[in-house]
């Protein structure tokens, strides 16, 4: 009981700071670690000075470079669990580009990321539950770039010339619903292993500079759940979404103009609707500007209630990289 009040008392809303390792090349130029993590165990994670005074920043939880995949999965498990028990749960990768966002969520081959290990875990849950429970699972996989929502399920859908323009329709109280999306059903891991594959390759088609797309662009992954309680014949319904954000850069203003100039608006007003719908969330605030974008509005029905936010906000251990990485840090204060 206590405990149920203490995570009452907290929200439904947690931050966790992800720092990624310094990369053979920043070694090579003798970068510095600017970023102090010796008290990441209670959370917390100082920012060194650069001329400027030190500063120290509290998350739920904190992961140093030299945290795994496995590590961080440990501490996002729960996450699986609430999903099957029919809360909604979304879970965001903030942070510049070149921070770790698709490396925590999509990972790699050999070190598999949140998206996977959620699925496989989701799996698991459900192998141990089939006296008392059967469960459907079907997975989206899309992309907001530009404020254009994108099925990266159907071949050869290209960004913002997409033959298929997907609404957000809201078909019932509470209920919305992107008519024509793709939901592809997924009965173990192969079969998600494939759907993740296709969505992670649809997203480089028709872009120049893949890089490039994928740090103006939000991937979306929403994983559907059908619940069937055998003992009492109940049934419950809910969604997991993963979002690999934009990278968070603001881009040199001079720099940009004509397509990049809407692009870079379009990132700046999506990311700050997110940070501002959280913070109303988390402080509850009587309006909560669900509407600003596309990106907020998508999520509209997993966001507040009982449902279940996690933040990933991802930042590099770079003194170069100091101004965007406190950008970072004070967003994601915000939100907590
Ligand atoms: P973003 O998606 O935020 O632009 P990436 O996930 O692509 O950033 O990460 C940039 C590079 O750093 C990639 O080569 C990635 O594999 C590597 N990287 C990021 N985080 C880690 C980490 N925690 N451990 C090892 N390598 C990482
Ligand atoms: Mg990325």
């Amino acid at each position: 009981e206590l405990y149920n009040k203490i995570l009452e008392l907290k929200g439904n809303i947690r931050v966790f700071c992800r720092c990624r390792p310094l990369n053979s090349e920043e070694i090579a130029a003798g970068a510095s670690m600017a970023i102090d993590f010796e008290a990441a165990k209670d959370g917390e994670l100082t920012v060194k000075s650069n001329g400027a005074p030190k500063k120290t920043f509290k998350f739920d939880a904190v992961f140093g470079p030299q945290a795994n995949q496995v590590d961080v999965f440990e501490d996002t498990a729960p996450f699986a669990t609430s999903v099957l028990d029919g809360y909604n749960v979304c879970i965001f990768a903030y942070g510049q580009t070149g921070s770790g966002k698709t490396f925590t969520m999509e990972g790699t081959d050999e070190a598999r990321g949140v998206n996977f290990r959620t699925l496989e875990e989701l799996f698991y849950i459900i192998k141990e539950r089939k006296n008392q429970f059967r469960y459907e699972i079907s997975v989206s996989v899309l992309e907001v770039y530009n404020e254009q929502i994108r099925d990266l399920l159907v071949p050869g859908q290209q960004p913002g010339v997409t033959a298929k323009r997907l609404e957000i329709r809201q078909v019932g109280e509470g209920i919305h619903h992107v008519p024509g999306l793709v939901e592809a059903q997924v009965n173990n891991m192969s079969e998600v292993w494939e759907v993740l594959q296709t969505g992670s390759n649809a997203r480089a088609v028709g872009s120049t500079n893949a890089n490039e797309h994928s740090s103006r662009s939000h991937c979306i992954h929403c994983v559907m759940v059908k619940g069937e309680n055998l003992l009492n014949g109940e049934y419950t319904r809910s969604k997991l979404w993963l979002v690999d954000l934009a990278g968070s850069e603001r881009i040199a203003k001079t720099e940009v103009q004509g397509e990049r100039l809407k692009e870079t608006q379009n990132i700046n007003r999506s990311l700050s609707a997110l940070g501002d719908v959280i913070s109303a969330l988390a402080t509850k605030s009587p309006h909560i500007p669900f509407r600003n974008s596309k990106l907020t509005h998508l999520l509209q029905d997993s966001l507040g209630g009982d449902s279940k936010t996690l933040m990933f906000v991802q930042i590099s251990p770079n003194e170069n990289d100091q101004s965007e990485t406190l950008c970072s840090l004070n967003f994601a204060s915000r939100v907590r």
